[in-house]
């Protein structure tokens, strides 16, 4: 018996390591093969942040990782080069196109909002095959880090297409949707009345708990069946494509609503809610909150008016890369990822 129990408890704290690490990021990824791959990858290096490289023995991370920075304000101040070499050095040292991605971010992600970034990550995308993600760094959700691949944020050009805008504005959507004025932390899933995207349980009034229960809880139980695999995805999304603004939306409400934020602030008529889809969005209408936040980007964007082609930095609403894509159903018993 203790034998067994000294086994046991070894192995329940390991898997406990792997799923909490596991279940801690929600990423942008490129292709959905390199996202499965990439589960088993835990133990990143996110636990290591407050760690200092004076002593000259420069970590190497797991997942990509360059350059961390520490944000504070408009400005950002380095915490830590990682240990990298090759492309990945050349990009650590090009120090010029880390701050060409945090201009854009500041451009996206006003001050006030801005406050709950705490950390910023420039890394390279391929072992993840990611464009972005965004993680909480404290417990009580009151601050995130986020991270941009740099080089699929130069990729054919900088911010091509305005896909490196879209990945800043999904990813911060997650933030928006998932910090401690909208969910709280200290809630179990079990004790948790309304929707519990995984990092906490939703507030009543919070944006998901109203997508949720407006929108997700009359085909929840369908919705379960569905995510175990992709043609049943793909069934399920095919069947109430009305309620979605893109494929990958249907992922999950964590999915669904950075997507509809997204689209939101991408789209320039205001919808007439005809659909599910064009309901969800007129929910964030309703927030004035959130269409001064829309107000504010798309006005540091000078996004393109109707029958204006010039000057446009963003991808037209619900044509970014991945919109015709699912997350990986594996992922969303904890969240969101792609
Ligand atoms: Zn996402």
């Amino acid at each position: 018996m203790k034998k067994i129990k000294r086994l046991i408890i070894p192995l329940f704290i390991v898997l406990s390591i792997l799923v909490v690490s596991s279940c801690s990021k929600d990423e942008i990824v490129l292709s959905p093969t390199d996202a499965v791959g990439n589960s088993g990858d835990s133990g990143s290096g996110n636990s290591n942040s407050g760690d200092s490289s004076n002593s000259g023995n420069q970590e190497q991370g797991s997942e990509g990782e360059i350059t961390l920075y520490k944000v504070e304000g408009d400005n950002i101040s380095k915490i830590k080069d990682y240990k990298v070499s090759g492309q990945d050095l050349e990009y650590q040292k090009d120090v010029a196109k880390h701050n060409q991605i945090w201009d854009l971010v500041k451009k996206i992600v006003p001050l006030n909002q801005r406050s709950k970034m705490g950390e910023f990550l420039i890394y390279n995308g391929d072992i993840t095959g990611s464009a972005g993600f965004v993680v909480e760094i404290k417990q009580d959700l009151s601050s995130w880090k986020m991270g941009i691949a740099i080089n699929y944020a130069f990729e054919g050009s900088f911010n091509a297409n305005g896909e490196l805008a879209y990945t800043i504005i999904h990813e911060f959507g997650h933030v928006l949707t998932l910090d401690n004025t909208q969910l709280d932390s200290s809630i179990s899933s079990g004790d948790c009345k309304n929707y519990y995207p995984g990092e906490g349980c939703a507030k009543e009034n919070s944006y998901i708990n109203e997508l949720h229960s407006k929108h997700w809880k009359d085909i929840w139980s369908e919705y379960e069946e569905a995510k175990k695999d992709q043609s049943s995805q793909q069934k399920f999304y095919d069947k109430y494509k009305d309620r979605y603004v893109t494929q990958y939306a249907s992922t999950n409400p964590g999915e669904d609503v950075a997507e509809v934020f997204a689209t939101f602030v991408t789209k320039k008529e205001k919808p007439a809610g005809n659909t599910g889809a064009e309901k969800k969005i007129l929910l964030m209408y309703n927030r004035s909150e959130l269409v001064e936040f829309r107000d504010h980007i798309r006005k540091n964007l000078q996004l393109r008016g109707k029958g204006n082609s010039t000057s446009f930095e963003l991808p037209e609403a619900g044509k970014w890369k991945q919109a015709n894509t699912f997350g990986n159903p594996l992922k969303t018993k904890c969240r969101h990822r792609h």
